[in-house]
């Protein structure tokens, strides 16, 4: 981060055996409780309510912009009440969240904001770089995110007493097992192999398999408020923490072929069943995945599955992945967030890594050409 070695030391030093877990220790951190609220968006992935489950807290819902992927700012304001004790903003795909009446917002209430930077570093607002707008942020380096480093997470926050309450609470967690470092080490370097885009169907389908018999570390855990996963006190694994140490500076790589592929992207889809996104004014996105509304969502994927290409379909759910008969399991009711529940309808997005070529380009823009 050009302007700050402090973030890139605090990122690099305030790690987590997740991204989920290094929002719970901020929220800690920041002294919520037991029974207080926390605002979050729906068209989210489940590790969210999670965390905030996890310190037995409640999530509470607002819903997204009518045509976005971001929380609604009269969304968010409606949502308060005397519980409230934060409010999480994601970035979703790198696009920035309405951050001026957002922070508006807080300020009013005197609450903090807590940006969830899991799809982007380097997205800008006003010229600064999210992560740095809120209170607090925290990041993730799961698979599909912009840095991998295989499982993991950071915090980070520009308070110093806050980043001092963060590192105590993680001075008591646990560090990870040598077998767990093997498992991760191994798995790291197979996706690395393994991955690019015309194997995606095949990659995504034969991890679902492995940590379903726990041969992978997966990405969901089953929710369950008496149930908090073993994570919620461990470190980021050694492992991960050494590529971390050895790739961070490899963001600003990542930031450049993502605004490359992202303009090729909007240059070559057109279709009038597709819509693209629209970054906010003032804004800058650097996006983790390309994200289009498209009005055949199935027969679309199904193409890309037949043709191998890379074509995600997340959220498919406003808790990511549950489905409708769980999502009260997270506090979610159905129908509450008319917005979110549309846009999983409408949503699939493309990849942006520096696996991403003309080729895969080309065929990318043929299939919109000739399916819509
Ligand atoms: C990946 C992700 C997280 C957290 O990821 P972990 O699996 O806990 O590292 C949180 N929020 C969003 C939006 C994410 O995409």
């Amino acid at each position: 981060m050009g302007s700050d070695v402090n973030f890139e030391n605090r990122v690099k030093a305030l790690t987590f055996a997740r991204g989920r877990v290094a929002l719970a220790v901020i929220l800690r951190a920041l002294d919520v409780r037991e029974g207080d609220e926390v605002i979050i968006q729906a068209f989210t992935c489940i590790a969210v309510p999670e965390a905030i489950m996890a310190i037995g807290a409640k999530p509470i819902y607002a819903d997204i912009e009518p045509d976005g992927f971001n929380i609604d700012p009269a969304a968010v304001e409606s949502a308060i009440t005397d519980r409230t004790r934060a409010i999480v903003i994601q970035h979703t795909f790198g696009l920035l969240a309405d951050m001026a009446p957002i922070t508006d917002i807080a300020t009013r209430h005197k609450l903090p904001l807590i940006e969830d930077c899991c799809h982007s570093f380097l997205s800008k607002f006003r010229g600064e770089y999210v992560g740095t707008i809120g209170t607090a942020a925290f990041y993730s380096y799961e698979w599909g995110k912009p840095l991998i480093c295989g499982v993991g997470g950071s915090a980070y926050t520009g308070d110093d007493k806050l980043a001092k309450a963060i590192a105590n609470i993680r001075s008591e967690f646990a560090e990870s097992s040598v077998l767990q470092d093997m498992q991760l080490a191994l798995q790291y370097r197979v996706f690395s192999i393994l991955y690019q885009p015309a194997l995606f169907w095949w990659l995504r389908d034969t991890f679902r398999l492995l940590s379903r018999f726990k041969l992978a570390k997966g990405n969901y855990s089953p929710l369950s408020a008496n149930d908090v996963s073993p994570d919620f006190s461990m470190r980021m694994a050694r492992t991960s923490q050494k590529i971390l140490d050895r790739k961070f500076a490899y963001i600003h790589e990542y930031a450049a072929r993502s605004r490359e592929i992202t303009a090729s992207y909007s240059e070559r889809i057109n279709s009038k069943q597709v819509t693209h996104p629209q970054p906010l004014a003032d804004t800058e996105a650097v996006y983790a995945r390309y994200p289009l509304r498209v009005v055949d969502k199935d027969a679309l994927l199904d193409k890309a599955r037949t043709a191998r290409l890379e074509m995600a379909n997340w959220y498919v759910s406003p808790i990511h992945p549950l489905e409708k008969s769980e999502w009260e399991k997270a506090s979610y009711t159905p129908g509450q967030c008319p917005n979110a529940e549309q846009r999983c309808r409408e949503i699939v997005s493309l990849p942006v890594n520096n696996k991403v070529d003309d080729r895969y380009v080309d065929a990318i823009a043929n299939l919109f050409a000739n399916s819509l």
